[in-house]
């Protein structure tokens, strides 16, 4: 607890008691189904009923961060799911900017990020958006995807939107996603060996 409590302060530079207020980061799951099936995915989507967010429960998410969107860093609309299946997606995104929320994010794996979704993201006013490959090598990409052509549908669809380019990297690259990331990286920045810094 007393670690969890140092992490999480040194991490958002901000007391526990002020953490505790109201929510800073939000992640959203306006729909909970995913049209990939990737081998490591923990959720077996097959099994899982799909499911909408209701446009009333959206508003009522909406209606209490707009109360404290001061008080907000940043909405994430996605979770365990594909999030561009969710039509009106954007129309979400722009609420959310709307009523002054500094950072919205998604995450997508891309396939169906087609010129006519990136343009209503971009319209929405959308802040960040991750997406997830997996691998750059087509057999590890076909094998962890099945089904999904990373060169036609991702990298397709990347390159119409002049979302992608490629240069290779032969410097220091290291993860930071979990908490044992971050102590390793911690680790290293004690012992004054930065490499990324080189
Ligand atoms: S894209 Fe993400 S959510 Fe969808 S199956 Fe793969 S790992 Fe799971």
């Amino acid at each position: 607890m007393t670690y969890g409590k140092k992490y999480l302060e040194k991490k958002y530079n901000t007391s526990l008691n002020e953490l505790k207020k109201f929510p800073k980061y939000f992640l959203i799951e306006t729909i909970n189904t995913c049209n990939a099936r990737c081998i490591m995915c923990g959720i077996d989507f097959d099994k899982k009923r799909a499911q909408l967010m209701t446009d009333s429960l959206f508003k009522k998410i909406l209606d209490e961060i707009s109360e404290n969107v001061d008080y907000v860093e940043k909405v994430q609309i996605y979770y365990d799911c594909e999030p561009l299946i969710d039509k009106k997606l954007h129309l979400k995104i722009k609420d959310l900017k709307n009523i002054g929320v500094k950072t919205t994010n998604i995450a997508t794996n891309a396939s169906i990020l087609f010129p006519k979704r990136s343009q209503e993201l971009i319209e929405a006013n959308l802040d960040e958006i991750y997406i997830t490959i997996d691998s750059m090598k087509k057999e590890i990409f076909d094998h962890i995807k099945p089904g999904f052509d990373l060169e036609k549908e991702i990298f397709g669809n990347l390159a119409k939107d002049k979302q992608i380019a490629a240069f290779k990297h032969n410097g220091f690259w290291k993860s930071m996603n979990t908490l044992k990331d971050v102590m390793e990286l911690n680790e290293l920045y004690n012992k004054g060996n930065t490499p990324w810094i080189k």
